[in-house]
């Protein structure tokens, strides 16, 4: 790779660029979305008003990026907490060698600010559990590049905890949080767009996202019949024997040559082929290999998804497409129904409370609530903190609430939609999560009716 920004081709002059989007933006058509109203100010409208949060910055991040930057919007945030590494050069385009070990979202989006005049990109270099709920609260859409079901399901939670129902349990349009959630695994890639209490979000159908396949130890130890087995017998079991209490560093050349050998020891001895130094690398760092050109299709799929959505200007894929290139090129949309009992975009389980009920007591219901079991929980309402774990200077601020009964600190009101946060079993796993709760009081009608006329 020898390119350098300095070799780039120069970009297109205005109003060049925008030819064909302003194009799309600016006549009706028969397959709109009934609210489009076609103008030719609708692209500087959507670059003006709409706030766009990328979460990702690798391979899919950079071109979800720059096509977001190329479709019109011009607000754009990206949060990724990564830094740079030589092997994401061949795909991850925004990076140069000289950016190795630099934050992949602050060199990103300097890259785009450079090529796509206009456009401003806020670059976040943290963990996306770092920001308060509310950071999110400003983005009109946010667009996901991830690889992990965690972060997904973390983001979910937290757009979702955004939506509010109203009395007939029909979601209120203004507190929708729109998502576009884009995927690729070598060959293969998904698209899919979540309307938070209209189409199913990520939690509703987490059974599409199988738990990781992990070989059982005695197939490692006694039975293998794959390369990939005796790799990880190397690695898991025959590391610990010979070098007990040293931990094993993937990053570590002579670590992993260690493991290659061996693996190809116990390869030769089981007469099975396939152990390469780069497969050994492979099962170890669990690498599943990224082709820059499925990154591409997924990310212009999930550019043009949150064009739809944000402009009107056609309708939006309903609700989630893949894309599978392994045997000639497929793709195909499923129309997946929401889980109308769903704990993250359902209205919020609701709990019942005495007006003595304190938030010590709430706390406890939470961990014995069949369907949540949530231990440790923060608890937060309309941003503010009732009671939080941590961190320490929190909980010491908060610690006194703990014995104020929830209807005072709810300021009197007979229903009240609250957050969790805490520890709960989630597919399978207890992990972090967040949950959203509609609390109601127990006989307390009069007492709320009597505030309200004071
Ligand atoms: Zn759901």
């Amino acid at each position: 790779m020898s390119s350098s920004p300095d070799e780039d081709p120069p970009a297109p002059t205005e109003p060049e660029r925008w030819r064909d989007l302003d194009m799309l933006l600016s006549r009706p058509g028969n397959l709109v979305d009934a609210n489009f109203a076609p103008s030719p100010g609708l692209r500087d409208m959507l670059g003006s008003l709409v706030e766009v949060l990328v979460v990702g910055a690798g391979g899919l991040g950079c071109e979800l990026l720059k096509d977001l930057a190329l479709s019109g919007f011009k607000n754009l945030h990206v949060i990724d907490m990564d830094t740079i590494d030589v092997s994401n050069l061949n795909r991850q385009f925004l990076f140069r060698v000289q950016d190795v070990g630099k934050s992949k979202a602050e060199v990103a989006a300097k890259r785009v600010m450079e090529r796509v005049s206009g456009v401003n990109i806020v670059p976040h270099f943290c963990r996306i559990e770092d920001k308060e709920i509310e950071f999110y609260s400003d983005f009109s859409i946010i667009v996901l590049g991830l690889d992990s079901i965690e972060a997904r399901s973390y983001i979910n939670s937290v757009a979702c905890g955004f939506l509010e129902y109203d009395s007939d349990d029909k979601p209120i349009p203004e507190t929708i949080k729109f998502m576009v959630d884009g995927g690729t695994e070598g060959f293969k890639g998904h698209a899919r767009v979540i309307i938070p209490g209209t189409t199913p979000c990520f939690e509703c159908n987490i059974w599409l996202f199988p738990p990781q396949v992990k070989f059982p130890l005695c197939t490692l130890a006694e039975t293998p019949r794959t390369a990939a087995h005796c790799i990880e017998y190397a690695h898991l079991i025959k590391w610990n024997e010979v070098h007990p209490g040293k931990p094993f560093d993937a990053d570590d050349a002579e670590h992993m040559q260690w493991i290659y050998s061996e693996a190809l020891k116990r390869a030769e001895l089981f007469g099975i082929s396939g152990v390469t130094y780069s497969f050994t690398q492979g099962v170890v760092k669990n690498i599943i290999p990224a082709i820059a050109s499925t990154n591409a299709i997924v990310s212009a799929a999930c550019a043009l998804e949150a064009l739809k959505l944000m402009s009107g200007c056609s309708k939006t894929v309903s609700n989630y497409l893949t894309y599978n290139g392994i045997v000639g090129t497929h793709i195909n949309v499923s129309e997946f129904v929401r889980d109308k009992d769903c704990l993250v975009c359902g209205p919020g389980t609701l709990i019942k409370l005495d007006a003595s009920t304190t938030l010590s007591e709430f706390i406890k219901m939470l961990e014995e609530h069949p369907k949540l079991l949530m231990s440790r929980a923060s608890v937060t309402h309309e941003g503010d903190n009732l009671y939080m774990q941590a961190p320490e200077v929190l909980e010491q601020m908060t610690r006194q609430n703990l014995g104020v009964p929830m209807f005072e600190l709810l300021k009197g009101a007979t229903r009240a939609t609250v957050h969790v946060t805490g520890m709960a079993e989630n597919n399978g796993k207890k992990k972090s999560s967040l949950r959203k709760l509609r609390v109601a009081f127990n006989g307390v009608e009069e007492a709320s009716k009597m505030d309200e006329s004071s």
